[in-house]
């Protein structure tokens, strides 16, 4: 364990590097997985859209059957009357049968052109699903590279994440477990750097101007001294330390000459 408080802050803000990088590379995860998400969505609703056309074009194949058969039936039907005209001997029936052979007549013009209806919505339907299957097939292509890509960088992204854990755990265990602790219940909360240098008397956490009581406290290092706006823990960069120290000293100096 570290025997000053500045070694303690030292372990801790190397701790803490590693930490901000993990915060990073979650994020970075976070993003890719959404990109990978988003690319197979988009597949997944062309795939869809796919099989409402194919629904869509079973239906219209299975009415034209039906009315292909209904014109045979007619066809059929006429022709059984003409059949029967063609034998009748009375004047009464060979017109009742014009009659009904004009009506199956109307009805198959009716059927016919029915059928022409379906043909044309055919075509049409045929020419979207072959468009609907291009887009699908131009889109898994061009999104598979995209993918590899991305899942090569989870990968990566992963091994570095494992790196920086065990990295991590051997600092850890050298830490001070009361300091650590206090500085990982202040991480959790702001997810950002919590151990910050004071600054020409300014927290580099919140950038508000503290006493100069403070900076001394701070200075003094007997304790965690925490910034009262935002409750990051402070600490004297070196430079700002040493300068002070070999001023103190300089001074002294000065003041023995004398
Ligand atoms: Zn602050």
């Amino acid at each position: 364990m570290p025997e000053t408080l500045s070694d303690t802050l030292k372990n801790i803000l190397e701790i803490q590097t590693l930490d901000m990088q993990m915060i990073r590379l979650v994020r970075v995860r976070k993003d890719r997985e959404k990109e990978l998400e988003q690319i197979r969505l988009l597949r997944v609703e062309l795939k869809n859209q796919l099989g409402e056309r194919e629904k869509e074009l079973d239906q219209l194949r299975s009415e034209t059957a039906f009315v292909e058969k209904k014109i045979e039936e007619e066809k059929l039907k006429i022709k059984k009357l003409e059949a029967q005209q063609a034998v009748t001997k009375k004047l009464e029936e060979f017109n009742s049968l014009t009659k009904e052979i004009t009506s199956s007549e109307r009805e198959k013009a009716q059927l016919s052109q029915t059928l022409q209806q379906l043909e044309e919505r055919r075509i049409q339907e045929e020419e979207l699903f072959a468009k609907t299957k291009l887009s699908l097939e131009d889109s898994t292509n061009n999104s598979k590279e995209l993918e590899q890509e991305i899942v090569k960088t989870i990968v990566e992204i992963n091994q570095e994440g494992s790196q920086l854990k065990a990295d991590r755990a051997r600092l850890a265990a050298e830490a001070d477990p009361h300091v650590l602790s206090v500085y990982e219940r202040l991480l959790s909360n702001k997810k950002d750097e919590v151990v910050v240098a004071l600054m020409n008397r300014v927290c580099s956490g919140c950038h508000i101007s503290l006493t100069a009581q403070h900076e001394n406290l701070v200075r003094r290092a007997d304790k965690l001294i925490f910034c009262e706006h935002c409750s990051r823990i402070h600490y004297l960069p070196e430079t700002e330390a040493e300068g002070e120290a070999a001023t103190t000293k300089r001074r002294r100096r000065r003041a023995l000459k004398t």
